[in-house]
């Protein structure tokens, strides 16, 4: 070897121990910062998976923001809607974006930020069946008219909290006319098979009006429920959440903000 190439040889040495050095550093990092975002990706247009299988839409892409304002690295993990508690307690995960109705029952288990959407029920049934909804806001003649139905809903959710507390608990249906899905993209096929196997499914009314833009479905019936969604954080976990809170706050008066509502709802 002549001088020069030794020299040469050397430098690279030192270059390419520098790289490794730079970035080992630069993955620490990441590991550091980095935040588990967990949601159930069957909620259009909260939450969904793309024809790649990317999880994408509105809470995704808000949460993700927000988290990387805050400098996190995010992951998002697509859990069923009933896990999601137990994995952020488990530790699992560390934020639930997943159109999350803030309720007393889960603020015992959890924290919420503050509320970034509002929504009611509905109930989505197919185009052209004869299910006959009583439409008058009166509960007591609504819930009549759907109570001989085979009604679906997600586990877990606060749709099949509602049929629980009104149909069920008050005896006007038979616990066996719920049928209850881990997905409710699943629910939603069984409601296009038709009425043997579903009449209609109750949940949030802005993923019902999606999926009844799909196709041969629809909406029949608004339930006011007025729910708020909300992020979750673990219980204790303060910085997290005020942090999270006093983005969520600046990014809901933001332009950003509008043009992610005219993405997805408009
Ligand atoms: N908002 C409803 C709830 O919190 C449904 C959420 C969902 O299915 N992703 O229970």
């Amino acid at each position: 070897m002549n001088k020069e190439k030794k020299i040469l040889s050397t430098l690279m040495v030192i270059v390419m121990v520098g790289l490794g050095v730079a970035l080992s550093g630069c993955v620490e990092e990441e590991e550091v910062n980095k935040i588990i975002v967990g949601t159930s990706a069957d909620f259009a247009p909260f939450e969904y998976t793309d024809a790649s299988g990317n999880i994408i839409g509105f809470d995704i892409e808000m949460v993700t923001t927000i988290l990387e304002n805050l400098n996190y690295t995010v992951e998002v993990k697509d859990i069923g809607f009933d896990s999601l508690i137990p994995s952020l307690q488990a530790e699992t995960i560390d934020v639930i974006a997943a159109a999350m109705t803030i309720t007393e029952e889960r603020e015992e288990q959890i924290d919420f930020s503050i509320p970034y959407y509002e929504a009611d029920q509905s109930v989505l049934i197919k185009k052209g069946s004869d299910v006959e909804i009583n439409e008058s806001h009166n509960l007591e003649n609504f819930t009549a008219s759907i109570a001989n139905l085979t009604i679906g809903a997600q586990t877990g959710t606060t749709g099949a909290g509602w049929v629980q507390e009104n149909l069920i608990d008050t005896e006007l249906m038979d616990e066996a006319n719920l049928k209850l899905y881990d997905l409710y993209i699943d629910a939603v096929a069984d409601l296009d098979i038709g009425p043997a196997r579903l009449d209609a499914i109750i949940l949030d009314l802005p993923v019902a009006q999606a999926f009844a833009e799909d196709s041969g479905r629809e909406v029949a019936y608004t339930i006011i429920t007025g729910e708020s969604y909300g992020l979750g954080v673990r219980e204790g976990e303060t910085e997290l959440l005020n942090n999270i809170n006093a983005e969520l706050n600046e990014f809901m008066l933001s332009e950003e903000w509008t043009t992610l509502i005219t993405k997805y709802f408009e």
